[in-house]
């Protein structure tokens, strides 16, 4: 009987044309390389065929069989094992790449630059928002920071065709921005799906513009020291998860009526409290689909005031992010 220390192969009918082929018992080597699959399998295994040639044709063929049944089983297993690894590497990448969303965070790179403001957004706007959705990037997102200042005006053919969602910060130059670039926004959020979010002075942006297809305007634009509380209109919108009433000590009023086609939502609400203790409300986060694409614009965001850094806003854009690319 076989010394059960020694590792034959697992099929008994093999133990003879083992022996005689005189190789060393490698069968522990056989089923290691079996079970890791790995190369020397295959290598270990065809000297076996080579032994075999003395015998006769019948019992090569019957053992030739098994063996190759055997080989091929092992091979097969090998096969399958080194497919199902590949698949799982290239299912992890093309996972990786399929699943990966793109944000985009746009703005024109003036509030970095202007003396009232480039003590509260030294990097610029874009930087305050992008830095806010870090949470994104444990769901797989990918956060982008564009600038007008940059070639092709930060909106490549190539970003914006990946972009999922785009966030658009301007104030001083949208009358900078190319006509084509906002054709092409257009385009991407009517036909092919593509979030749009803007924010604050983003309201007279052209690509906003262009995709409400009115005005825009507010009734005035006043920075005169109000407050505002910004009030959870519907606290089940995707948009308001995790987020409460909480009050911005400072903001530029916008006051309404605002010239925009009638939302589908209004998540959030807002109450300004004037200098004088008079109060008024307004919309603060406006929801639409236009086309194919959401369309989310959120009111506060004047470049004096750190809007983009506090907490609560930051996850209304987190949020905003994934229901404008739900
Ligand atoms: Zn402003």
């Amino acid at each position: 009987m076989a010394n059960p220390c020694k590792a034959y192969p697992i099929d008994p009918g093999l133990i003879p044309v083992f022996d005689r082929s005189g190789k060393a018992n490698l069968g522990q080597v056989l089923e290691n390389s079996s079970c890791i699959g790995t190369a020397p399998l295959v290598f270990e295994i065809e000297p076996l065929f080579r032994s075999e040639q003395h015998l006769d044709m019948n019992e090569q063929s019957r053992t030739s069989n098994r063996v190759a049944q055997r080989v091929l089983s092992r091979r097969e297993a090998l096969q399958l094992t080194g497919s199902i690894a590949a698949t799982m590497i290239v299912s992890r990448h093309m996972l990786a790449v399929e699943t990966s969303r793109k944000v985009v965070v746009w703005s024109e790179g003036t509030a970095n630059v202007d003396p009232a403001s480039k003590k509260v957004y030294p990097e610029d706007i874009n930087t305050a928002i992008a830095e806010g959705l870090a949470p994104l990037k444990s769901e797989n997102w990918q956060i982008i920071k564009a600038s007008l200042n940059d070639p092709e005006q930060g909106l490549a053919d190539d970003l914006l065709k990946s972009t999922r969602v785009l966030i658009w910060w301007g104030h001083k130059k949208h009358g900078e921005v190319k006509n084509e670039l906002v054709d092409k926004i257009e385009k991407r959020v009517k036909e092919e799906g593509m979030g749009f979010i803007g924010t604050h002075s983003a309201h007279f942006s052209k690509a906003l513009k262009k995709l409400l297809g009115t005005p825009c305007s507010w009734r005035e634009y006043v920075d005169d020291g109000s407050s505002a509380e910004i009030i959870v209109k519907e606290p089940n919108h995707p948009i308001c998860k995790g987020v409460s009433n909480f009050k911005l000590p400072g903001i530029e009023r916008y006051g309404e009526p605002f010239k925009v086609p009638p939302p589908e939502s209004v998540p959030l609400e807002g109450i300004y409290t004037k200098p004088g203790g008079t109060n008024e409300n307004a919309r603060m986060g406006l929801c639409w689909t236009v086309g194919k694409g959401k369309v989310f614009y959120f009111t506060p965001g004047h470049e004096t005031y750190n809007d983009y850094y506090r907490p609560e806003v930051r996850r209304i854009f987190v949020n905003a992010v994934k229901w404008a690319s739900s």
